[in-house]
């Protein structure tokens, strides 16, 4: 089998957590050695889908390109860009609202969560946000969309338009697969081990960042809720204890049962604090590099910039299609 395409997004938030490190970033420094291409996108037309303050935008933007590289993504080995650079994704969504069902738009789980959320204004931006993530596979074709467990839904849609667009109009796109972690895909808030840890909407407690300083990551691991159990096992009843079973197992890189028996018979605390410890080395060197890395605003835009080049080359002849199929513009 040859070298698959992928892709995979990520939101200029700057700060990006640790779900989002052991559930994505993660998975896009392995796809790098496998993709070809493996294109990461930072997704500043998602971002602009809840409210936020144009002034900063920018800045997260440069912020999150920084975690990336810092992380280990070359851009000489994938193609790592901006979104809004790329002016294919905007219109390819247009084009795919076509064969979007407005009824399957309306059971995104994150479109409930996020507008519920919202306190001015709930944006038509947040209701379309799946089409122009669709769109942002689809234009490259891409074959595996390495992804955390909540975008589930959304890379089933995407499949779905792309079924659609194919049947109506003849194959020009592929139907892309999902690839998630097997442990890790859903790591969950410290606080309220119910919810997932997310940029928006859990707490700052519960939520470890990937820049954190040693001793913050340490303080948020001992608060980290558990149950009034003593048992290091995973079960559905022990939400805090499962995720922080998970989180250690992926910073050790070993599986979850080995955790559970090395720590058969401790207590929850010191339990808790090789899980900090382990965090702590597995984002160490990120944040050293970010601190390396992010101050070239220069070199971070260079970098950008070269990406989006490759990407246009990839996304242009996908629209040229698609247009054609569509019977869009003058005669090919
Ligand atoms: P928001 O809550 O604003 O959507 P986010 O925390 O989900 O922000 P994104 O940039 O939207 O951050 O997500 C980037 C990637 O991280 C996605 O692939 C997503 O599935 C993954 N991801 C997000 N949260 C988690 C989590 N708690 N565990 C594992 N993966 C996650
Ligand atoms: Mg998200």
């Amino acid at each position: 089998m040859s070298a698959p395409v992928i892709f995979s997004g990520i939101q200029p938030t700057g700060r990006k957590h640790l779900g989002n490190y052991i559930g994505a970033i993660r998975q896009y420094v392995e796809a790098q050695e496998r993709g070809a291409p493996a294109i990461f996108c930072i997704v500043d037309l998602h971002a602009i889908s809840v409210a936020y303050d144009p002034a900063e935008l920018r800045g997260r933007l440069y912020d999150t390109t920084a975690i990336l590289l810092a992380a280990g993504l070359d851009p000489e080995r994938c193609v790592l860009f901006r979104q809004s650079d790329v002016r294919e994704h905007g219109e390819l969504t247009w084009l795919l609202s076509a064969v979007t069902a407005h009824g399957d738009l309306n059971r995104m789980h994150q479109f409930k969560d996020k507008s519920a959320r919202q306190r001015e204004l709930v944006s038509a931006a947040l209701f379309f946000y799946p089409v122009l993530m669709a769109a942002d596979v689809l234009a490259y074709r891409a074959e595996e969309v390495p992804v955390g467990d909540d975008q589930r839904q959304h890379v089933e849609l995407m499949r779905e338009i792309a079924r659609r667009f194919n049947e109506r109009f003849g194959e020009a796109l592929v139907v892309p697969e999902l690839r998630i972690p097997e442990v890790g895909a859903r790591i969950m808030d410290l606080q309220e081990p119910e919810r997932k840890m997310s940029t928006t909407g859990s707490s700052e407690a519960g939520t470890v960042y990937v820049l954190d300083e040693p001793a913050a990551i340490r303080k948020k691991f001992g608060s980290a809720v558990t149950d009034s159990g003593r048992e290091v096992v995973r079960g559905q009843e022990k939400p805090g204890v499962t995720n922080l079973i998970d989180v250690l197992a992926v910073a050790r890189g070993v599986g979850p049962e080995e955790i559970e028996r090395e720590f058969e018979g401790a207590g929850y605390g010191d339990f808790k604090k090789a899980v900090a410890e382990g965090v702590v080395e597995l984002l160490a060197p990120v944040r050293e590099r970010y601190a390396e890395l992010r101050p070239d605003e220069a070199a971070l835009e260079r970098a950008l910039a070269a990406g989006a080049e490759k990407a246009r080359a990839i996304a242009a002849p996908t629209l040229a299609e698609v247009r054609e199929r569509m019977g869009i513009g003058p005669a090919a």
